[in-house]
């Protein structure tokens, strides 16, 4: 390798915290000269930023190849007509950029290739005995966020693998699945990564069963829960189990609430408690129809639940609350305007008169007799799940936590080979259609959770597995001929060793190349001059914990070949080894 040179290297980092950057590792990754943005949600990776990109790049590569995958490269720019055969070019919403050629026809920019790889492989797959097959790539997704921020965390365009695999039958997919369970595994380990395997709900991709990789953190856009037994799943996807409490009423009688508009309101008026109001919410169906829906008042609607009854789920504005005749702030099930359906939580089946809004404002319900005042024309789990809820696997109490989606794993089953029919041909003849999963690792949010996980007030502490580089060698003054021809030898022989090395040669203060050496977040520095030297010694710092050591300079190099082997198989720590002997 080449030992990297500070003064020539295209890492401009800044002083300041860059004003619109709200989290650590979207202020750090700019502040360390390792990314800019261009527009909203769009990146350049600088050098620095490039070289950690492909350290991740390369940590999935090795997994997927050792567990069966194949990479190949699909276009980035997909051809409409493929999304109208699976049914997408309709579902997908707002995220799916389309555009037209000078010819006038019609394209997507691929925020996910299951269309393009189904079609890849239509005619060509042709026989069960082609199975099984993983096909992944480690390309540019675009999607047209509704926010992106956060940086790199919810960018538009961004890194992604994504696998997809092709068996015969249940038996191959599972096997699949759990194959791409263990790399996955693997890439979270060997980046550092703390993180939790969580039941998520299958979203937009659709399919049946799917798991997701959490990077914890405080700043995730995602929560969890989990149990001390093991279980763990997104809020999306966990059951809740809610206690709903029966409020002490005998005949349906409608009180005035003058100035009661919400739960905590309504609940301090009937001196109850929360979970004895139901609460309501108002929405949409893809055909127009208008639901209100109710919870415990103790609970929130979860939108994905609620869509999975009331299908293409949207809440409803304030006008068109108006013009279906709904009184917000006092929507209840009885009286409702003609053609309004009703759902309700599985929790409320327990409790048979309901406290709820009279649908004037100014006015409640108690008392009200379920099946007898009204009717519910749908039962569902529709409520977020909470911290204290009962564990579905154990019954204990769930315990929470925020965490960052880094990858998420699919069982897709058949949905993409039957909207598009393509077969193989099965042991007895007969043509079938592929069991398929899908398995994608944000690749450039990886690089951000990274960092989200690692850093302090000074900056960046790369995990030593996607590190720029593994050690930075700083002579306190060049030009000389004693400190700078050190440092250049001292760095060679750390080259040669097969570590990565970056000798920081410009002509600055000392304590300008500290700082920069905190904030790019180099895992070990080394530091040389006058004074050590004429003692032979010189100076290294742990980045991870700060702690320095003087060693002799004559066994430096027996040093970092001893972290090298010890660092052998490990993903942290690696030169942990040099300062606790
Ligand atoms: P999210 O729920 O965070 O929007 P998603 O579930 O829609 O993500 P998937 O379709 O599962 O995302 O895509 C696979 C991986 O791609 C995700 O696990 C995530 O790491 C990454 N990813 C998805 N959207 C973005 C984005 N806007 N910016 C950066 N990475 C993303
Ligand atoms: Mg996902």
């Amino acid at each position: 390798m080449t030992v990297m040179r500070m003064s020539a290297l295209y890492a401009p980092t800044l002083k300041e915290d860059p004003a619109d950057a709200e989290i650590a590792s979207h202020r750090l990754l700019l502040r360390a000269g390792m990314i800019r943005k261009e527009a909203a949600g769009l990146y350049s990776f600088l050098p620095l930023g490039m070289r950690v990109l492909r350290k991740i790049e390369n940590i999935v590569r090795e997994e997927m190849d050792s567990h069966g995958g194949q990479e190949l490269l699909m276009p980035f720019v997909q051809p409409a007509e493929l999304w109208h055969r699976s049914g997408r070019w309709d579902d997908y919403g707002d995220e799916l950029l389309r555009l037209k050629d000078r010819h006038g026809n019609e394209f997507v920019l691929g925020p996910t290739h299951e269309e393009i790889i189904t079609n890849l492989v239509d005619n060509e797959l042709r026989s069960y005995k082609d199975l099984p097959k993983n096909l992944y790539q480690i390309q540019l997704k675009f999607r047209d966020e509704r926010r992106p921020r956060f940086g790199l965390l919810r960018g538009r365009e961004f890194i992604m693998k994504d696998a997809y695999s092709f068996d015969m039958d249940e038996e191959g997919l599972e096997k699949s699945y759990q194959q791409m369970r263990e790399a996955y595994s693997n890439m979270c380990e060997r980046m550092g990564l703390d993180y939790r395997i969580v039941k998520a709900d299958s979203g937009q991709i659709g399919g049946n069963e799917s798991e997701e990789f959490m990077a914890l953190a405080e700043s995730g856009e995602a929560e969890l829960v989990y149990c001390s037994c093991g279980y763990a799943a997104d809020v999306e996807a966990a059951a809740a189990s809610p206690r709903p409490v029966q409020y002490k009423a005998d005949t349906l009688e409608k009180i005035a609430t003058p100035g009661v508009h919400t739960i905590a309101e309504l609940a301090e008026f009937l001196d109850c408690e929360e979970a004895a109001c139901m609460k309501a919410f108002s929405c949409k169906d893809s055909e127009e129809n208008i639901w209100v829906l109710f919870v415990p008042g103790n609970y929130e609607v979860n939108e994905i639940k609620a869509s999975r009854i009331v299908s293409g789920f949207t809440p409803l504005t304030d006008e068109e609350m108006e013009k279906a005749g709904l009184v917000k702030g006092s929507m209840g099930p009885v009286g409702l305007p003609e053609g309004v359906k009703v759902a309700a939580d599985e929790s409320l089946r327990a409790i048979e008169r309901w406290v709820v809004g009279a649908n004037e404002d100014g006015f409640h319900y108690v008392g009200a007799r379920l099946g007898e005042d009204f009717q519910v024309d749908a039962w569902s789990d529709l409520c977020t799940v909470q911290k204290g809820d009962a564990c579905p696997e154990c019954g204990l109490p769930l315990q929470s936590a925020r965490g960052i989606e880094v990858s998420q794993i699919f069982k897709l089953g058949d949905k993409y080979s039957r909207s598009m029919d393509v077969t193989f041909m099965a042991e007895d003849g007969s043509e079938q259609y592929f069991l398929m999963g899908c398995y994608g690792v944000g690749v450039s949010r990886t690089l951000a959770a990274a960092v989200e996980q690692s850093h302090d007030d000074m900056g960046i502490i790369w995990p030593v597995g996607i590190a720029p580089a593994h050690i930075c060698v700083i002579p306190l003054t060049v030009g000389d001929d004693l400190v700078q021809p050190t440092a250049e030898r001292l760095a060679k022989e750390a080259d040669a060793l097969g570590l990565e090395v970056v000798i920081d040669d410009r002509n600055e203060r000392a304590g300008v190349k500290f700082a920069d050496a905190d904030l790019i977040g180099w895992p070990l520095q080394v530091v040389v001059g006058k004074r050590g030297l004429a003692e032979g010694k010189v100076e290294i710092k742990l980045r991870r914990t700060g702690e320095k050591r003087d060693v002799e300079l004559t066994s430096l190099a027996e040093l970092l070949a001893f972290a090298k082997r010890n660092a052998a198989g490990k993903t942290s720590g690696y030169f942990d080894a040099l300062f606790n002997r």
